[in-house]
């Protein structure tokens, strides 16, 4: 049995916490939040190997992980069907997973409040310090710290996040504010719209107390928009009182002007239904989009996962399932290999080309919602069908379309 710090409490951290711990080792997860992270977050979509990785971390995995819709659709601005493709998937929330993968971790290891400054390697063990002076002590450290990690940041100060060139305003909207007409076009697929240079797409998610039934579901939405780095990216992540996020805006602080601007540009470019739900929806927010890859994720006895190590755009849909597929990677190298420097390079050479790939082909898929320099004429409009069969797939689909 092995002492294994996890840095960040979020999906990553909790995964690959639950995994170790059921491998019989000693596990304490660190999260920098003071408070439980749930009621944050939006929709996920589900892949058979993300259940699969939820079911072996102890999580309960039953009809209530999410809304099962039968289809894909897109939907052009006149609101009318332009193409469909039967695709079964299960969309769930952020919230819910994140529910089902606290209740698999006893209370006593995890650590609120815990917030890591620094690490240092020695002989035969990894120490860390706390933001609040403490100092623990590990065989190996798991560093599942997010897009912007602290580890990472010490390991590999190079890597950094690339600004892709495009936003994604994001919002979930009760199904019961919607018209029957929306409710009955949307609601059984997962919905695309295809303006120029943009996407949109949403799903149905569960509602409130996680129902999934009709008429107390929501609707989670995405939908992308180009935004040059600099001032245009400056003046969507400031508030109305002037105040600038540069590392992300939380959705209460974004501007009423630029919700009331990208409400009225829902009208005039997207499908009515889509147009609806923007109105409809409290508080829509937005979040830039990064590339963020890696080049080494073992480093002797600590080891990066999920968001610290490569980020890929959210066309993949694999945010939660690359995560999912680390934390399993790393404890099948641990249980086979030890809480050794060994078992993380094992884990290394196995999700370092996974990543670069998911992370890769994410790119491929967002290529043309990226802001053009002006005077450049506009991306190509996109085959609709393309963008529906390859959006949020199993990686098993990815080079089954064109047929
Ligand atoms: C609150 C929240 C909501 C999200 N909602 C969605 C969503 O709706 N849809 C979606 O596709 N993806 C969402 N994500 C991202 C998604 O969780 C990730 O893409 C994926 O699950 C991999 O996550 P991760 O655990 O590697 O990193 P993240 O989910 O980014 O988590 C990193 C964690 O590390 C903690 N942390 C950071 N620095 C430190 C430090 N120095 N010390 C201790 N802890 C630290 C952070 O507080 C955070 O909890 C969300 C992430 C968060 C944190």
């Amino acid at each position: 049995m092995a002492r294994i710090l996890v840095v960040g409490g979020s999906l990553g951290g909790l995964m690959a916490a639950n995994l170790l711990l059921r491998d019989g080792h000693e596990v304490q997860v660190l999260e920098r939040s003071p408070r439980s992270l749930q009621g944050r977050g939006a929709g996920i979509v589900t892949h058979e190997g993300l259940r699969e990785v939820l079911r072996l971390a102890g999580a309960v995995v039953d009809a209530t992980l999410g809304v099962a819709v039968a289809s894909r659709v897109v939907l052009g601005a006149d609101g009318r069907p332009q193409c469909r493709w039967a695709h079964p998937q299960i969309l769930t929330s952020w919230g819910r997973l994140y529910t089902l993968l606290r209740a698999a971790l006893p209370e006593a290891h995890l650590g609120l409040g815990a917030g890591v400054k620094a690490v240092q390697q020695h002989g035969d063990g990894v120490s860390v310090q706390l933001t609040n002076g403490q100092a623990l002590q590990a065989d190996l450290l798991v560093a599942a710290d997010g897009i912007r990690s602290t580890v990472r940041a010490q390991l590999l100060p190079a890597v950094q996040p690339q600004y892709a060139g495009y936003v994604a305003w994001r919002g979930v909207c009760e199904e019961a504010a919607l018209s029957r007409h929306t409710r009955e076009t949307l609601f059984p697929h997962f919905g695309f719209g295809l303006p120029p240079g943009e996407q949109m797409l949403g799903y149905p998610v569960a509602g409130a107390a996680d129902s999934t039934e009709p008429g107390q579901r929501r609707w989670n939405f995405v939908w992308y928009r180009p935004a040059a780095a600099g001032a245009e990216l400056e003046t969507l992540l400031t508030d109305a009182d002037g105040q600038h996020f540069p590392e992300g805006i939380a959705p209460q602080a974004v501007s009423w002007r630029h919700i009331a601007a990208v409400r009225a540009a829902a009208r005039t470019t997207l499908a009515p239904q889509f147009a609806e739900v923007l109105e409809k929806t409290a508080v829509p927010f937005l979040q830039p989009i990064y590339d963020l890859a890696s080049p080494q994720l073992a480093f002797g006895r600590i080891a990066l996962l999920g968001d610290a190590a490569f980020v890929a755009r959210p066309h993949v849909g694999m945010g939660v399932a690359k995560a999912a597929a680390d934390a399993l990677a790393l404890a099948r190298a641990i249980a086979a290999a030890g809480a050794t420097p060994a078992a993380l390079q094992q884990y290394d050479a196995l999700r370092r080309p996974a990543g670069q790939a998911v992370a890769e082909r994410a790119r491929q898929l967002g290529a043309g919602l990226e802001a053009r320099p002006p005077g450049t004429p506009p991306a190509p409009p996109r085959d609709a069908a393309a963008v529906m069969h390859h959006t949020a797939v199993d990686a098993s689909l990815f080079e089954t379309y064109p047929p």
